[in-house]
């Protein structure tokens, strides 16, 4: 689990922490989805956070993915219902309904017709699997 070495190194702070333990309660960690698919989504959206634009490094480190529609909801975890999102946007939005997380997004400048509109057109792709030589362009990015 990446956030061990948060803890190990002491590089974390109590709102870290909190969002970690809220990822954790929600999310089950990361072991919800296979690491495959987990890849292929963050590849599908360009390894940028749907809402906010930030990028993760090509690992996808810093990354999570976002039930559009919450699993409270009844929202899936078919790729279709998620997306790529930055911890800080997945944390945010988690406490806010979608009506609440959208004024937030506007409150801080961003167009929110755009990152609808973005977000419809990612998630109607089909999902490629991530493997060969994407595979190994992304591990060597890592690497660099
Ligand atoms: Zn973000």
């Amino acid at each position: 689990m990446q956030f061990a070495c948060y803890l190990a190194h002491g590089h974390y702070n109590k709102e870290k922490t909190s969002e970690i333990a809220e990822m954790r309660k929600t999310n089950q960690g990361s072991k919800w989805i296979r690491k495959s698919t987990r890849l292929a989504i963050y590849y599908r959206d360009g390894f940028c956070c749907v809402y906010c634009g930030a990028a993760g490094e090509s690992s996808g480190v810093g990354l999570t993915l976002d039930h559009i529609a919450a699993q409270e909801l009844g929202g899936s975890s078919d790729p279709s219902n998620l997306v790529t999102a930055c911890l800080s946007c997945n944390s945010a939005k988690q406490h806010l309904t979608m009506r609440g997380w959208l004024k937030r997004m506007r409150s801080k400048g961003i167009n929110t017709e755009r990152v609808a509109r973005r977000i419809r057109a990612l998630v109607s792709k089909k999902l490629n699997r991530v493997e060969g030589r994407r595979l190994e362009r992304i591990r060597s990015a890592r690497k660099a």
